[in-house]
């Protein structure tokens, strides 16, 4: 079993590229913002207390995303390991994951930093479509994940969405929020000796390709 984490400002690929070990090597693919996401669709008591902030960009107490980190991982349903995304987001959820870790009896093996430079993020962000049935990922703007056909998935033949806070000034909140906070974060994993940057100036394929390089 190997536990990845994704590091990236919003919309930089961590999904694509999650998409991709997901098929290729049987990764479950752990993201906190689908969980919230799930609460919010299934209108819970909390997903309606947390349903505005997400709009908003805003992000959510450590202690509600934690809880449902832990609550998921507790289910140990992969062999392949685990890929998180979107967790830690703060200086303070790397302890509350170490601690999650160690009570699961699981450990965080490498964590894969992939940058991108705000303007070609929010040009990536705005273009972000995704299927609600299956969900696959595609971008309106770029080449190699355009849908064949114009916001139609290619594998379910239904109406792709965008999320609610693909728009420009939740964007920025986003982006703002992830360069104020991701330095100690890197900083953290890199005194642990689990860091790796990966190049993502290329198309999303070469990211991958370096992504298996160092997993
Ligand atoms: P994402 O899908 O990762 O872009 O997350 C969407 C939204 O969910 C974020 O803008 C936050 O409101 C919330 N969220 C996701 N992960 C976290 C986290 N680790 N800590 C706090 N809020 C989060």
């Amino acid at each position: 079993m190997k536990n990845i984490i994704f590091i990236a400002p919003p919309a930089a690929g961590k999904g694509t590229q999650s998409e991709l070990l997901v098929k290729k090597y049987g990764f479950a693919h752990v993201s906190t913002g689908d969980l919230l996401r799930n609460e919010v669709a299934e209108q819970t008591e909390l997903g309606r207390e947390i349903e505005e902030k997400m709009q908003q960009g805003i992000l959510i107490s450590n202690e509600i995303v934690s809880a449902l980190l832990k609550k998921r991982l507790s289910q140990k349903d992969n062999e392949a390991g685990y890929i998180l995304d979107g967790y830690p987001r703060k200086y303070e959820q790397c302890k509350m994951l170490e601690n999650i870790m160690q009570e699961l009896n699981m450990k965080v093996d490498v964590v894969l930093y992939l940058d991108m430079d705000e303007e070609t993020a929010m040009h990536r962000a705005l273009g972000r479509i995704t299927c609600p049935k299956c969900g696959r990922g595609f971008n309106r703007y770029e080449e190699a994940t355009k849908p064949k056909t114009e916001n139609i998935c290619d594998d379910c033949n239904v109406e792709l969405t965008s999320r609610s806070d693909d728009n420009e000034e939740s964007f920025k909140i986003r982006f703002n929020q992830y360069v104020n906070e991701v330095e100690p974060i890197l900083n953290y994993y890199k005194e642990l000796g689990i860091l790796k940057i990966i190049d993502n100036s290329g198309t999303p394929e070469s990211t991958f390709a370096k992504i298996e390089e160092v997993i």
